[in-house]
């Protein structure tokens, strides 16, 4: 008597764990479908998670013919056991499959949205990343009032590099002169190719005065460099500098505009020179 009683709450305890296990299968069928519903229509990954689905649904109906074969304690319920344990080989299968296909989705979409803003030749950031990390650093800077300078640095000349020495020895110049400007500026900062042979870095928490000493280090250190070309040459290259910081009534455009025409000036003023944009100034567009 007592045996018969534990086995009957056995059975209520067996039926609730299956109910419970059906409403779960029906929650991942709700999110499979919102999945199928952001694919195309003939898409190979639409006809994954529709198989998937349809495991899942598979599974729900065991669950039902289980509470059902208990109920009536067929014989047959064992082999539908055993029938579901293979669907879920089946199924972690297919989930398993299900994430290598996402991931490498993943992957190469990160790589494809690096390759954006990656410049190619030397592996720092180009101009595109430029444009949204300007707007970011300028916010900040307004938000917490802490000053953001601007440095545009141009190689000197470097036309004559590459009719001198062919392109190669120019891009290898390029690469070089990259090198030296990333391990002179600060850990927050940041340095972008904006162009052929000119560079801009971004510096946050850095008023104008600490952007003269950094740009002046910069240019020195390049000066200073020689780089040794494969005939055993010794080359050395020079930039200018046009360094401007943020003003209250600036925009982040106006600040690169203003550190363009510094550069100019430094080109006028003969070249290898560091000219600062006058403050409070913004240049006109
Ligand atoms: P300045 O001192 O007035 O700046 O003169 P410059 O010769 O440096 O300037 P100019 O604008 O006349 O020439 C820039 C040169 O940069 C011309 C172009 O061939 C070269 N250049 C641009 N991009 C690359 C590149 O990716 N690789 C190489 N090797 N050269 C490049
Ligand atoms: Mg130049
Ligand atoms: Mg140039």
């Amino acid at each position: 008597m007592e045996i018969a009683l534990t086995e009957r709450t056995m059975m209520y305890v067996d039926d609730i764990l299956l109910v419970i296990g059906i409403g779960l299968h029906l929650l991942a069928l709700g999110t499979v479908r919102s999945i199928t519903g952001l694919l195309g229509k003939s898409s190979a990954l639409r006809r994954h998670w529709m198989s998937l689905g349809a495991v899942i649904t598979s599974f729900a109906i065991g669950y039902v013919a289980l509470i059902v074969l208990w109920e009536g304690r067929a014989l047959v319920a064992n082999d539908l056991v055993a029938l579901m344990l293979l669907l879920a080989g089946a199924f972690t299968m297919a989930v398993t499959r299900l994430s290598f296909i996402t991931t490498s989705d993943v992957v190469r979409i990160a790589k494809l949205e690096r390759d954006a803003i990656e410049d190619p030749l030397t592996g720092i950031y180009n101009r595109r990343y430029l444009e949204s990390k300007l707007e970011e650093e300028v916010g900040r800077s307004t938000r917490l009032n802490t000053p953001l300078s601007a440095m545009m640095i141009d190689l000197d000349h470097f036309k004559h590099v590459n009719d001198t020495y062919g392109h190669e020895v120019g891009d290898q110049v390029l690469r070089h002169v990259c090198s030296l400007i990333v391990s002179s500026v600060r850990p927050g900062d940041s340095v972008v190719r904006y162009g052929g042979e000119e560079f801009v870095v971004l510096a946050p928490n850095c008023p104008a005065g600490d952007a003269f000493v950094l740009g002046e280090r910069m240019r020195e250190k390049i000066a200073g460099s020689r780089l040794s070309l494969p005939g055993g040459q010794d080359l050395t290259v020079t930039a200018s500098i046009g360094v401007s910081s943020l003003t209250t009534d600036s925009s982040g455009a106006e600040m690169l505009r203003a550190a363009d025409m510094a550069l100019y000036r430094a080109k006028r003023e003969g070249r290898n020179r560091l000219c600062i944009a006058p403050a409070g100034s913004p240049a006109p567009a």
